[in-house]
């Protein structure tokens, strides 16, 4: 395949949805994904907590996810052999001191969410405590199958002329002229005309040693399946209870929860999980589940959610370097906003541009902005 070398950094769902969409776009060009682990998804892409919710209080986050929401329901053709969505179902709910905050982002037109009776939430999940006061439900919303989402991104891109390159890390930009010139790996210099950083929580980290910072900060959170529970019915929903901070939903005969702790940490550092994470979960369980009180842990694990400062995607051109592009700081949205954000990617770097309304919101340039002189 001739045309412009285009190398992608990261074979996570971030790097994968983008080489799907270059794969897609008309025109020709040479895609390359470079994973320096045995196999893709290995980072946060395959330690999250697989939940799909549109509902953001970032008005253009929400609409990302909302993009993505109808590629869930219905992918396209031969994406995958199965669906990638289970629609469980997804409560938002929060006691009554926190009902307004929650009401006043979630309940919008923009958002087409209405509050229902958490009668209704009650009836769904009755081992939840008393004190859910407010309520928002998203029925068709719930658990994506992350795995059959990130193979059908990378089948799709292959099968269009995409390679996928694993056990390969990229170890140093090479810059020439102001613009990108490759990657050199353990087996030589990849050469390139683009390159995309989708490298997760060390996403920064090729740019930074190249002299392109970019304020990007992993953050951990800790996840805990509980063992299998005969009481948890598979068809819960998904809650998310506002305020405490703590979501739950069905996962292998019992309960993945998460108290959604965020720490800053070391990329190299941020799976190592920390046991009193657990007590914390545990006591957010005992609060609202508390006939599992006592339930024991099957898995306990921690990921990385990367962030920019403003907590918005960093997704287009690094005015910085010619040929430089990232698509990376997908934060805790990653999996939902996918189909979206691998779009927006693809079309700076296919067209140079993008007139998608997140798109200036999004871009690399927001942050690079030089500070006012002191007394300006
Ligand atoms: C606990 C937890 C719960 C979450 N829950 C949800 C949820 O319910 N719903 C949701 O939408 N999102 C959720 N997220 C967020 C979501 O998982 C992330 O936003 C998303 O997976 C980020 O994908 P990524 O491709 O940017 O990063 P990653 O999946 O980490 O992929 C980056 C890849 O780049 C590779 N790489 C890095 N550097 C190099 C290099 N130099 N050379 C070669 N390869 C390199 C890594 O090996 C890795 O495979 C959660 C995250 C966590 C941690």
């Amino acid at each position: 395949m001739s045309g412009e070398r285009i190398v992608i950094v990261g074979a996570g769902i971030a790097g994968a949805a983008t080489a799907w969409h270059l794969a897609a776009a008309p025109g020709s060009r040479q895609v390359l994904v470079l994973e320096r682990e045995p196999d893709p998804g290995r980072h946060a892409t395959g330690r999250n907590a697989a939940i799909l919710r549109s509902l953001m209080p970032d008005p253009l986050l929400g609409a990302l996810a909302a993009e993505s929401v109808p590629f869930f329901r219905d992918p396209p053709a031969g994406f995958a052999e199965q669906p990638l969505l289970d629609p469980v179902g997804l409560f938002l709910g929060a006691p009554a001191e926190h009902a307004g905050a929650l009401r006043s982002w979630a309940v919008q037109p923009r958002t087409g969410a209405v509050e229902v009776s958490p009668a209704e939430l009650y009836r769904r999940i009755p081992a939840l405590a008393p004190g859910i006061e407010f309520t928002v439900h998203q029925p068709d919303e719930g658990v994506v199958d992350v795995h059959a989402l990130l193979h059908g991104f990378l089948r799709g891109a292959r099968a269009a002329g995409a390679e996928l390159r694993l056990v390969t890390p990229a170890l140093r930009l090479h810059v020439q002229g102001g613009r990108v010139a490759g990657l050199d790996t353990p087996a030589g210099r990849v050469p390139a005309d683009k390159v995309v950083l989708a490298g997760g929580g060390w996403a920064a980290r090729l740019a930074a040693a190249a002299g392109f910072p970019m304020p990007l900060v992993p953050y951990r959170r800790h996840i805990l399946v509980t063992q299998p529970l005969r009481q948890v019915d598979p068809r819960w929903p998904v809650l998310w209870i506002a305020g405490d901070e703590f979501y739950f939903r069905p996962e292998s005969g019992g309960l993945m929860m998460s108290a959604c702790d965020k720490t800053p940490v070391d990329p190299d550092e941020g799976e190592v999980p920390d046991p009193s994470e657990k007590e914390r979960i545990a006591a957010l369980a005992a609060r609202w589940l508390p006939a599992f009180a006592g339930a024991g842990a099957a898995h306990f694990w921690a990921g990385m959610r990367t962030y920019a400062p403003d907590e918005r995607f960093l997704i287009g051109p690094d005015p910085r370097c010619g040929g430089l592009y990232w698509c990376a700081g997908l934060a805790g949205h990653g999996i939902t906003c996918a189909p979206a954000a691998g779009a927006l990617a693809a079309a700076w770097i296919v067209t140079g541009a993008s007139r998608h309304p997140a798109a200036q919101a999004m871009a690399p340039s927001r942050l690079l902005v030089a500070p006012a002189p002191v007394g300006s």
